[in-house]
């Protein structure tokens, strides 16, 4: 695979995404870090989204509702360049029933390297970088080579 590079702009578009019973969990820490979240914009599966924007009185993209299609939704948009930075409180003590798109999601996330949290402590890190307030070269899969590849 050739790579390329992508700039992650200075306000980050944010996906957060939290299982329901994770949600507590998420809402809490949006709390601690509604400063922070605040210099980004927002997207979210619908009802994590819908919870959040209440919580932190902060403007959030809702897209469709997980189980019913928003992880896949929130997946394309990352395939798109249209979000760049993934945090996602799974719950790793219970199954769901889209857990195929949950997995879509994450290896989606890691196909095109967007910078990803899976649980808080990672969550932090990420907010706690530099990087999270200026922009960032990352290296992406240089999909033009990819297709010239692909067809010949
Ligand atoms: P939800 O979806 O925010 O609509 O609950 C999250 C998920 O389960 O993927």
């Amino acid at each position: 695979m050739n790579y390329c590079k992508r700039t992650l702009p200075k306000r980050k578009r944010m996906a957060l995404v939290a299982h329901d019973n994770m949600k507590a969990d998420l809402m809490a820490w949006a709390k601690e870090k509604k400063t922070q979240l605040e210099q980004h914009e927002l997207y979210a599966t619908g009802t994590t989204g819908t919870l959040l924007s209440t919580c932190i009185e902060q403007p959030v993209h809702c897209l469709y509702s997980g189980p019913m299609g928003g992880d896949q939704q929130l997946g394309a948009l990352i395939t798109e360049g249209k979000i760049d930075v993934l945090i996602f409180f799974w719950d790793p003590l219970d199954s769901v029933p889209h857990d195929p798109d949950v997995k879509a999601l994450l290896r989606l996330a890691a196909v095109w390297n967007i910078p990803s949290a899976t649980n808080k402590a990672s969550a932090n890190f990420l907010m706690e970088s530099a990087s999270m307030n200026q922009t960032v070269e990352i290296e992406i899969p240089d999909y033009q080579s990819y297709m010239e590849k692909r067809v010949p």
